[in-house]
């Protein structure tokens, strides 16, 4: 039976996700930003939280963690490779780690780059993945603590699963991401398109997520570094996938939109 996929909005601009099995009851919280946000969440949809799966050590993804954790019991699951840093973590799990929720297979991929051990959590099953700060809408994390090429290969396998992948990313930063998107890639027409549609969904104050791996591919920037458009564009006609990445990567750090 299908997942039920709550989310919304947290702090200033993070987004909470609740996801739910109708059949056991089994109810994750992915990342907790704010547990008041998540407890009220829980309690408008009446679930009962079992599970924390955290995708990083940012404190804007695990300070509700222990508040949460005393309030519901939950088991937090989190990544091997910076466990150090998840408060009251429970469970670690590294690449290719398959673990169970409810039935559902959870497969999980290592995305250094945004932070060393960042971790994705990818429902193959359900056809959605959970990437946090790896991918966004029109963008990509910040590179803190892995090196550029590492988060280009990240980015590329999020960009990799199959199309019609729901992407549920941890923030909401489409609208600044689409302005800075327009400045390397201003000929591509599904870009030009998808700015009406971002900017429709704002002016309601409605989230433009979830997205979907296709229509990243079509319209982010950072996958479309393999493209000849964007090597021109970067003036790196020549230039590897990983090496056009960086440089809009760096051209968006610095830009001021
Ligand atoms: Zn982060």
């Amino acid at each position: 039976m299908a997942l039920d996929i709550f989310l919304f909005p947290c702090l200033s601009d993070n987004y909470g996700v609740l996801v739910h099995d109708p059949v056991s009851g089994r109810t994750a919280s992915i990342d907790v930003p704010d547990a008041k946000a998540v407890l009220d969440a829980l309690q408008a949809k009446g679930w009962r939280l079992t599970d924390i799966f955290t995708t990083h050590h940012h404190v804007d993804h695990v300070q509700g963690n222990l508040e949460l954790k005393a309030a519901t019991g939950a088991v937090i699951t989190g990544p091997a490779r910076e466990a150090d840093k998840i408060p009251g973590i429970d469970r670690t799990v590294r690449e290719g780690d398959v673990i169970d929720f409810a039935g559902h297979p959870v497969e999980i991929f290592e995305t250094p780059g945004h932070t060393l051990g960042h971790i994705v959590y990818y429902f193959p099953q359900d056809e959605v993945a959970f990437v946090a700060d790896t991918l966004f809408a029109l963008g990509c994390g910040r590179v803190f603590e892995g090196t550029l090429e590492e988060m280009w290969r990240s980015v590329e396998k999020v960009g990799a699963l199959p199309a019609d992948t729901k992407l549920y990313v941890g923030h909401e930063y489409t609208e600044s991401n689409w302005r800075f998107a327009m400045t390397v890639d201003p000929t591509n027409q599904a870009l030009i398109a998808r700015g009406e549609v971002i900017r429709q969904l704002r002016a309601e104050s409605k989230p433009t997520v979830p997205t979907n791996v296709a229509i990243e591919r079509a319209t982010n920037p950072y996958l479309r570094a393999a493209t000849a458009e964007l090597r021109q564009s970067m003036n790196l006609p020549n230039g590897t996938p990983a090496e056009v990445f960086a440089a809009i990567r760096t051209a968006k750090d610095n830009f001021k939109g």
